[in-house]
């Protein structure tokens, strides 16, 4: 069952949301070649317990870490380890907190210096693929409609699109009602309420959509072993609308990138 949200319920997760836009914004600055991705790990859960919230996947279902750090060909759910990053990797990180009873989880996938060209490409094209399917979760519509608007989009420019993992409903839960693929058909599935909070989160390959897992239990990576990325935002739906309680503007500001890409998801009297 979708669960609908009270305008103070929406409020609280988004401060959750944003400690993790904050999270990620602070990480921005310490992907670098030579540092590994459990020394991120420990800096992103001291952010997290620094602003009185609890890191929202260490523990959960037994992951043993803060952040699911997936680099290269590693599609989502990698485990933080002492390998340290090297010019030309591209690192998928996922963070979930808690606060106030309500969980964020957003997720980035970042450059390491210099990547290759194609590699650069899929980066840009699975995040506007995330806005595409931002773009359609609005009243009137249903699951299948996101899903559409990811898939088409993605497979036009040759990607495989992820199937075995989906994004989700998001609240008191980090999982909730309803599960939203990033394929489908128009007009199909669930139907979209006012108030519902979900996380969108594309995952999409340079190959094959297919997938492996490693027998660490979490692990997915692509079968080819082509890179993969990975972009997540938490959406609600207001006033009939998506309005984003997410952001990647203290990455951007991080990195000295501007962009408007967040402008049409913002409450317009909002500033944030
Ligand atoms: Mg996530
Ligand atoms: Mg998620």
């Amino acid at each position: 069952m979708i669960i609908a949200k009270s305008r103070e319920e929406i409020e609280l997760m988004r401060e959750s949301a944003l400690i993790v836009s904050k999270t990620l914004g602070m990480l921005a600055k310490e992907v670098k070649e030579g540092v590994t991705t459990l020394h991120l790990d420990k800096l992103a859960e001291e952010f997290i317990r620094d602003h009185k919230a609890t890191p929202g996947f260490l523990g959960l279902y037994d992951f043993p870490n803060t952040l699911c750090m997936s680099p290269n060909a590693q599609v989502v759910h990698g485990i933080p380890n002492d390998t340290p990053l090297v010019n030309g990797d591209i690192i998928s990180i996922d963070c979930g907190v808690v606060k106030n009873d309500f969980y964020g989880d957003h997720a980035y996938t970042f450059s390491v210096g210099e990547i290759e060209p194609e590699t650069q490409e899929l980066l840009k094209i699975t995040k506007e693929s995330l806005y595409m399917g931002i773009r359609e979760f609005k009243l009137g519509n249903r699951v299948g409609d996101v899903g559409f608007a990811i898939q088409q989009f993605c497979e036009k420019h040759g990607y495989g699109v992820v199937r075995e993992l989906v994004g989700h409903g998001l609240g008191r839960k980090m999982h909730e009602d309803p599960e939203m693929p990033n394929y489908g058909r128009r007009g199909r599935g669930k139907k979209f309420i006012e108030g519902m909070t979900v996380a969108i989160e594309p995952m999409i390959n340079l190959g094959t959509r297919h997938i492996e897992q490693l027998s660490d239990g979490w692990t997915i990576l692509t079968k080819d072993r082509k890179p993969s990325a990975h972009f997540e935002h938490n959406v609600a739906l207001v006033n009939g609308k998506p309005e984003l309680l997410s952001t990647f503007r203290y990455i951007y500001e991080a990195l000295g990138i501007e962009s408007d890409e967040e402008n049409e998801f913002r409450e317009q009297s909002r500033v944030l």
